[in-house]
């Protein structure tokens, strides 16, 4: 049914997800010196992590969709090319739809399916694998639907939609730090393209604003970016004073 390394694959994702909140879980009781740079210097709560503990049962989802498409036959072409372009193509779609999907996820109707992972005003070392089973089931099936329909078109290959997968668990893991990882010119460059855990530890904070996943591209076309975030990285990441409210703001003069 499934080759052994679709399997080995498969249980990657499956597991990434725990294995990378351990990790961070670690670093932050040894103090690592990768999470000196506090974002919010607020005491995180016994019941939100046992919430996030319970709601991260659901995180193997994206591996059992995945498997479920590959069982109906797609995503089954092989070599470099096929990997490269469909790591592509997947990397851009899943930019695209987590943006289009987290905006109707804030929308009041549709708000309950996105509950659970906004109940956490700060970010744990479990955030990242905090969602509700709907959430992930919503999410892996926009992302994947419409690649299946590219298959039939042009063949995709299932190890570059699981790169995606993978860079996604890791990245997404750092980015639900309350650390920051990035250097402090880090928003001179690269930054001024790529997210970091300061942006979207505000969406968590303020509840809205910062909806994009990797990019800041698509906030910055719909506006719905907060102005004060350069501010704020680098009074976190250069002064390395993180803030003590979850709604404070930049301070005026440095907006300026
Ligand atoms: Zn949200
Ligand atoms: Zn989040």
């Amino acid at each position: 049914m499934f080759t052994t390394p679709e399997i080995v694959v498969l249980l990657v994702i499956a597991v990434l997800g725990h294995v990378m909140a351990l990790m961070w879980h670690l670093a932050d009781r040894a103090r690592w010196k990768l999470c000196e740079r506090t974002i919010y210097d607020l005491p995180i709560g016994e019941d939100q992590i046992k919430r996030e503990l319970r709601n991260s049962l659901h995180a193997p989802t994206h591996a059992v969709i995945l498997a479920a498409f590959l069982y109906l036959g797609f995503f089954k072409s092989m070599g470099w090319l096929s990997f490269v372009y469909s790591a592509l193509l997947t990397t851009v779609w899943a930019e695209v739809w987590h943006y289009a999907s987290h905006r109707a996820f804030h929308l009041r109707a549709l708000h309950w399916i996105h509950l659970e992972h906004h109940k956490s005003r700060l970010n744990s070392s479990l955030t990242a694998i905090s969602f509700s089973f709907t959430e992930k089931l919503v999410f892996d099936i926009g992302l994947l639907g419409p690649l299946a329909i590219v298959d039939y078109v042009f063949g995709l290959n299932v190890f570059g939609i699981a790169a995606w997968y993978i860079g996604y668990l890791i990245i997404n893991s750092f980015s639900h730090a309350n650390f920051e990882l990035k250097s402090k010119d880090y928003n001179r460059w690269l930054g001024q393209m790529l997210t970091s855990t300061t942006y979207h530890s505000l969406h968590h904070s303020r509840y809205t604003g910062n909806y994009g996943l990797g990019t800041r591209v698509l906030d910055r076309v719909f506006k719905t970016e907060w102005d004060d975030y350069e501010a704020l990285y680098d009074r976190i990441s250069g002064e390395r004073r993180p803030l003590s409210k979850l709604r404070e703001r930049a301070e005026p003069s440095a907006q300026a």
